[in-house]
């Protein structure tokens, strides 16, 4: 049978959750849809459950786990009287409210739930080398974000695969503290902006592996130790020793179950009206990686989780009122 609920937050991340602690506060009964465990940032808690120690995120003077940040935001949000689904969203129908929403333990026809509003807060991924060993080297030698993890490789000679400007801007950030930066790129030519091509060029501590990509990932005690790099004209391998690989070769939105329904930018992510959360569908707001692909925080994310429940909270108050303009 549907579940008929006011106010349904997809996601489960920083924003997901920001939105559903204000979303409570506000006699909401949001329920999150927080997805299932897995091995990927799609999991409950998203991307900071593969990370190790945030050191960036305001009013932890000593740092926090990603794993026990994000079960201190579900746990305020619980407390407050969010409602959890540890299930994902396969199908929505968002052409006329209130909206239809379809979860993967669902084997029948009708939705398993219909709300009012919705936030989807599904975050982004980092896109993977897919080389064995490297989900479980993540917070150990691996990394997708340099902003969160280059600290922890102060004075060691590090590496980061891609071609693209993230790639040259976590190396050139990674410079800062790692004694050498290796980029390793497929090809022999940069994707990124030419801008970002001459810092890199011009930075004495940033060197290139042309041509090369990374197919194996040599670990001891469960910790990163050296990178096997393949020539991909030659087929030759090398092993280089190293404590810390960077992975920028790209990210995508997770926002395949949205298309077609909500209007998204050429790489996938959804637009919202500048400055607010609202998507192209009333009703529906958005928060979060999802609709952010410049700043990517978590302290952001959780901001635009805050920010997608006060507009929910306003649409809903002024359609009871009658006054929505
Ligand atoms: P991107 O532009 O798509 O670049 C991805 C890079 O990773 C490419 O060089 C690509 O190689 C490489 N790559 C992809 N899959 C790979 C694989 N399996 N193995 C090895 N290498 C692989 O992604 P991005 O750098 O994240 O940038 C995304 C967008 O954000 C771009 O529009 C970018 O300009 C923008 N951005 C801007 C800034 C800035 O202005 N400061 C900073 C970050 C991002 P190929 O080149 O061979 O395809």
């Amino acid at each position: 049978m549907t579940e008929r609920v006011t106010v349904a937050i997809v996601g489960s991340g920083p924003a997901g959750l920001t939105a559903a602690i204000y979303a409570a506060r506000a006699e909401l009964s949001p329920v999150v849809i927080e997805g299932e465990p897995s091995s990927t940032s799609d999991q409950p808690g998203g991307q900071l459950m593969l990370t190790t120690e945030i050191e960036n995120f305001p009013g932890f003077v000593d740092g926090i786990m990603g794993p026990e940040l994000m079960g201190n935001f579900r746990a305020q949000a619980e407390r407050f009287g969010a409602g959890f689904r540890m299930t994902k969203v396969s199908r929505v129908d968002l052409s006329r409210r209130p909206f239809s929403l379809w979860t993967s333990d669902n084997r029948g026809d009708e939705p398993t739930y219909s709300a009012d509003a919705l936030i989807v807060a599904t975050g982004a991924r980092s896109l993977l080398l897919g080389v064995e060993g490297e989900l479980g080297l993540i917070g150990h030698g691996v990394s997708t974000c340099a902003t969160c993890d280059g600290f922890f490789f102060r004075g060691q000679d590090i590496a980061v695969v891609g071609g693209g400007d993230s790639a040259l801007e976590e190396a050139l950030f990674l410079t800062k503290f790692a004694r050498s930066v290796t980029i390793i790129h497929r090809r022999d030519q940069l994707r990124a902006s030419r801008i970002m091509q001459g810092r890199a060029f011009s930075n004495d501590k940033v060197s290139f592996l042309w041509n090369r990509v990374v197919s194996g990932l040599k670990s001891e005690g469960g910790t990163l130790t050296a990178v096997e790099v393949t020539d991909v004209g030659t087929g030759e391998r090398e092993e280089i020793p190293m404590g810390g690989l960077f992975v920028a070769i790209g990210h995508a939105p997770n926002t395949d179950v949205f298309k077609g329904q909500l209007e998204m930018d050429d790489s996938g992510y959804i637009v919202t009206h500048p400055g607010t959360s609202l998507t192209s569908v009333e009703g529906v707001f958005a928060a979060g990686d999802v609709q952010d692909h410049r700043y990517r925080q978590a302290i952001t994310a959780a901001g635009s989780g805050c920010q997608a429940a006060l507009d929910l909270e306003h649409f809903l108050a002024a359609e009871a009122h009658g006054t929505r303009e």
